[in-house]
């Protein structure tokens, strides 16, 4: 595809309209939505008011007049219907990471001991495997992991508590089948948690048709909440006042203004709140989130991921056509891959310093260290574009060919890579 055939495809492009609907740096060719989705418009307008009108001149009248306290809730509902969930069921809270803890605790608390291993991959989020740990051990259980997802299914009998997937792989972007791995953890008798950090608002996501037990997801990411956002929290309904969750603070109490003294859980997911919700971030997140409904308007979520797998496609043949030493380290059979690619290079190239250099020319992936480093580029298909696509590639061979990424600076490393 040359970059005459990539305007071609922009202007047949659906979704198009949304790119303006985004604050991107004029020339930046932006591929890291997969790991800080980009601002919105309208964002800073919207914590503006919060900030001055609702904080500044409402004050504390705001928990109710503006709505503050229902504004959890009135964000999971507007996830709910992009991750196959129904409004009522999805709490907006915390981070993936305290999010994560609260539904495997309850998962193995379900499970009542009966049960000593929580299953998951080695190449999960680090942040997923280290929560998992932490609660197995709480519980007298043990984590498990698989070296690849093949090995999944020899995991799945009378000894597994728990199957704990992240269902797009934040490496290699594999996609799991959801449906499938949760039956095949079900009929073992264990219970499947979901991380949808690498999904929500990318690919098609059915967490009632699947019959998922718990999930979570991130809102800094495809949804574009801002850093840092609030994550959110899905359990199924069949499991909702059996168990506590762990973090049993006030706002998931039956009733937080009553003050009793003891802990009564709130019905449904109201019970996953646990302390006072962040507004500012909150309201960031809503604003965001008002760019999904346009989305639904212009083809919901089959043109969202029609065009994540023409981009990542795209993606991976012009990287074949004009990069034969580089590899497509993800899924090459698009129904088996998210809304990104990782490549890897040659021994002898350094990885990181390739991606400063394709950074100090306008294109903006990431680097990921590992067996093998990895180059790593999120195709957000609510803003970007197909000429984005054939610049990134046209910046990548040019930083390969001119040995650019050599020059002194590139290899420095900042805290956050
Ligand atoms: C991004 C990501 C997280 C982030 O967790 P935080 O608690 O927000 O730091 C967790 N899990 C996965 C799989 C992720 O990709």
């Amino acid at each position: 595809m040359n970059r005459h055939d990539a305007e071609q495809l922009d202007a047949q492009d659906p979704l198009a309209p949304l790119r303006q609907h985004f604050h991107l740096p004029e020339g930046l060719v932006y591929l890291d939505g997969n790991s800080l989705g980009a601002l919105p418009k309208a964002t800073p307008d919207r914590v503006r008011r919060t900030i001055k009108q609702e904080w500044g001149q409402d004050l504390i009248g705001s928990w109710n007049t503006a709505g503050w306290i229902d504004m959890p809730r009135r964000l999971g509902d507007r996830i709910a219907p992009w991750i196959g969930a129904r409004a009522g069921e999805v709490l907006v809270a915390d981070s993936t990471s305290v999010n994560l803890y609260k539904v495997l605790h309850a998962a193995l608390q379900l499970q009542q001991g009966q049960r000593k291993r929580v299953v998951s991959e080695r190449s999960n989020f680090p942040t997923d495997n280290y929560i998992a740990q932490s609660v197995a051990r709480a519980h007298g259980s043990e984590l498990v992991l698989v070296d690849t997802p093949e090995d999944i299914p020899s995991l799945l009998d009378e000894r597994c508590a728990v199957l704990m997937l992240t269902h797009v792989n934040y490496r290699s972007g594999r996609m799991h089948d959801m449906g499938l791995l949760t039956r095949w953890a079900q009929q073992a008798g264990a219970l499947a948690v979901w991380d949808l950090a690498h999904s929500a608002g990318a690919v098609p996501v059915d967490l009632l048709g699947s019959a998922a037990d718990f999930a979570v997801g991130c809102g800094y990411k495809y949804l574009n909440g801002g850093p840092g956002a609030p994550a959110f929290v899905w359990a199924h309904p069949r499991h909702q006042g059996q168990v506590w969750q762990p973090l049993t603070g006030w706002l998931g109490h039956a009733a937080p203004f009553a003050f009793t003294p003891d802990y009564q859980p709130a019905p449904g997911i109201q019970q996953d709140q646990c302390g006072t919700p962040p507004i500012l971030a909150l309201a960031a997140l809503e604003s965001a989130l008002d760019v999904f409904d346009i989305a639904r308007q212009l083809g919901g979520m089959s043109a969202i991921r029609a065009k994540s797998v023409a981009l990542t496609e795209a993606f991976i043949a012009a990287v074949d056509a004009a990069l034969p030493q580089v590899r497509v380290e993800s899924p090459r059979a698009s129904a088996q891959r998210g809304s990104q690619v990782a490549l890897s290079l040659p021994a002898e190239v350094d990885t990181y310093a390739v991606m400063q250099a394709l950074i100090s020319r306008g294109v903006v992936g990431d680097f990921r260290d590992g067996e093998p480093p990895l180059l790593r580029f999120g195709f957000t298909p609510l803003y970007t574009r197909h000429t984005d696509v054939v610049d990134a590639v046209a910046a990548l061979q040019d930083v390969l060919t001119s040995g650019d990424w050599q020059a002194p600076g590139f290899q420095r490393k900042g805290k956050v890579t």
